[in-house]
């Protein structure tokens, strides 16, 4: 699997364009804020065609501007699938007003379109790339994350030295310990691709995650930290 980032927008956030070497096929993973996304796609469309990507499919870890804002100019040019998380299906529908949260009213716009609600579990092939959901709230209700592989895309629940915050309007603290104590239990070779930052592992990050220490206090007791 090839994976390209894009930082893009005003909140800095990654998207990420995955390609599966034998098939030629691609997917993304977040859109950004704005057009950002899609004049990369559209630059790379436009190179040698070794480069043009067939992207099959969106995938959103969730519904906050900064990662899903793009999608309505995303549509505009591509045909693929999108996928949402299902219960992310209410704060998708805030994403004009988001905008208004954050003081910025040119994010009041159509939201774009949805194809298919993800549950916990669900298993998307593109492919001979394996792309599995898992359910992760707190950052937002039906935040998630997507696993392929070894290498895990975060979105806003881990990044390298901390974690999504929750204090967002429909954050939940509680969600967000039990969503953390889910992925810290992949492998520590995994690798993390988040929303924000630069990448690390499920290793470092139980190594030296402040916010992790409840992983490290379990493995210092041999005592299992799941509840
Ligand atoms: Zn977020």
């Amino acid at each position: 699997m090839q994976i390209q980032k894009f930082t893009v927008g005003m909140f800095q956030a990654n998207c990420y364009l995955l390609t599966d070497e034998q098939s030629g096929l691609s997917a993304i993973i977040d859109t950004g804020d704005g057009a950002d996304l899609a004049h990369n796609i559209e630059a790379m469309a436009q190179g040698s065609h070794a480069n043009h990507p067939e992207i099959h499919a969106i995938f959103l870890t969730h519904a906050h501007v900064d990662h899903a804002g793009g999608l309505v100019t995303l549509q505009e040019s591509l045909h693929a699938q999108t996928c949402l998380p299902a219960m992310e299906k209410d704060m998708f529908q805030t994403l004009p007003a988001q905008g208004l949260w954050f003081g910025m009213p040119q994010y009041n716009r159509p939201c774009g379109r949805i194809d298919r609600l993800l549950h916990d579990g669900d298993v998307f092939r593109i492919g001979s790339l394996d792309i599995q959901f898992i359910s992760t709230p707190g950052h937002s209700p039906g935040h998630g994350c997507y696993l392929v592989g070894d290498d895990l895309f975060s979105g806003d629940l881990l990044f390298a030295g901390s974690i999504g915050r929750t204090d967002l309007p429909m954050g939940d603290g509680r969600a967000m310990q039990q969503s953390l104590a889910r992925v810290v239990a992949l492998p520590p070779h995994t690798k993390v691709h988040s929303g924000h930052g630069p990448p690390t592992t499920i290793g470092d990050e139980v190594a030296r995650n402040p916010f992790l220490s409840f992983a490290r206090q379990a493995a210092g007791t041999g005592k299992p930290w799941h509840r």
